[in-house]
């Protein structure tokens, strides 16, 4: 059993965990990043690879797996430990000595930073009776490979900017793209709905899907009701992309010694990302403060001030250098 101790560990391989751990390197804190799937990226990895990213500074554009390889490559110029398929199961101790058990062992660390976004992410799923037998052949809720849609029929189902995102990076490779909503207005950003109304995605509004039958060739036919009227649409898909948004489960904390402030299942923070305990910080969609934006951005920002505080913490007398060039002419 190791026990080794850390200056930091960050629990959650999101990109703002990630983010983190190349910030902790840069102030020179012996650090691990702990996440539980067997890959890190967190939602960018597992929801949306392939989907193109408008709101990262830095990049007029750029797809959810470019930006974890691009912090990937960031976090790997500094000795940071990475431990992938294990999940950090108990937190107990105080500032200086936190013990932190996972699947796989016990390690200590001074401080501590939970970036585990939304928890462990189930889809909210169609409610449609017979759903599920299409599930993985023609209905989805993760973005599979883009090539998968080439050439063909699909519908997205969902009313958010991750809906009309989806429907518009799928634009370019499907035959025929429809988007259905049960409104007639979009929640998504203006640009978002501009950029949709310029293309040729058809939109099916306001309907709802009531049953799925299997067609000819592999395909489905989706029986859609207008709301608040009797009319009815039949349309004849290969595939339906959900997006419904994501159930978050925070149980995950449910377990551990170490109990903090708790905001709507989120992890409440002071303005130096500090939880309720001292020497355990939050960032990252998990993290909650009145007027959070729960973006890529701004989970980056949180990311450098929650690490800094971390390593004052761990240190009293730490200088660490506040900008990164410091550390470069230094190398
Ligand atoms: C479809 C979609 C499109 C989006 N588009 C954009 C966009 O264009 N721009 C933008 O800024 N944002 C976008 N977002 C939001 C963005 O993805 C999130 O804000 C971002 O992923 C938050 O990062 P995070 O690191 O805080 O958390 P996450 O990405 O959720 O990562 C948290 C990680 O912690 C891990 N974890 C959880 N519990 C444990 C545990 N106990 N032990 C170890 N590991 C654990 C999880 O497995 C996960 O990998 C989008 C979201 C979705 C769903």
């Amino acid at each position: 059993m190791s026990e080794e101790m850390y200056d930091l560990t960050i629990i959650g391989g999101g990109p703002v965990g990630m983010f983190a751990a190349f910030y902790a390197g840069l102030q020179e804190l012996s650090t691990q990043l702990i996440e539980s799937l067997p890959a890190v990226g967190g939602q960018v990895t597992t929801l949306y690879p392939e989907k193109e990213i408008l709101d990262v500074a830095g990049y007029a554009g750029i797809t959810g797996q470019q930006l974890v390889d691009q912090l990937s490559g960031q976090m790997r110029e500094f000795p940071i430990t990475v431990k992938t398929g294990e999940t950090v199961a108990n937190v107990s101790g105080t500032l200086g000595d936190f013990t932190i058990t996972t699947s796989a062992g016990v390690t200590h660390s001074k401080t501590v930073l939970i970036t585990t976004g939304n928890g462990a992410f189930t889809p909210r799923k169609l409610a449609v009776e017979n759903a599920e037998q299409f599930e993985q052949k023609n209905l989805w809720y993760f973005v599979p490979q883009m090539t998968h849609f080439k050439g063909h029929d699909v519908m997205v189902a969902g009313g958010g900017d991750a809906a009309i995102d989806i429907a518009l990076m799928l634009e370019p490779v499907a035959k025929h793209v429809y988007l259905m909503h049960r409104r007639n207005e979009f929640r998504a950003l203006p640009y978002s709905v501009s950029r949709l109304a310029a293309s040729s995605v058809e939109q099916v509004t306001p309907y709802l899907a009531q049953n799925l039958t299997a067609a000819e060739g592999d395909r489905i036919t989706v029986d859609l009701k207008e709301m608040k009227t009797d009319n009815h649409r039949l349309i004849t898909l290969d595939d339906m992309v959900v997006n419904f948004g994501f159930i978050s489960d925070h149980s995950v904390f449910e377990d551990w010694d170490l109990q903090f402030e708790q905001n709507r299942q989120q992890v409440a923070v002071d303005s130096s990302m500090q939880t309720s305990v001292s020497g355990v910080y939050a960032a990252g969609d998990t993290a909650s403060y009145d007027g959070k934006v729960a973006l890529i951005a701004t989970g980056f920002g949180e990311a450098a001030t929650a690490v800094h505080a971390a390593a004052f913490a761990a240190d009293p007398h730490h200088r660490g250098p506040v900008h990164s060039t410091s550390v470069h002419l230094n190398k």
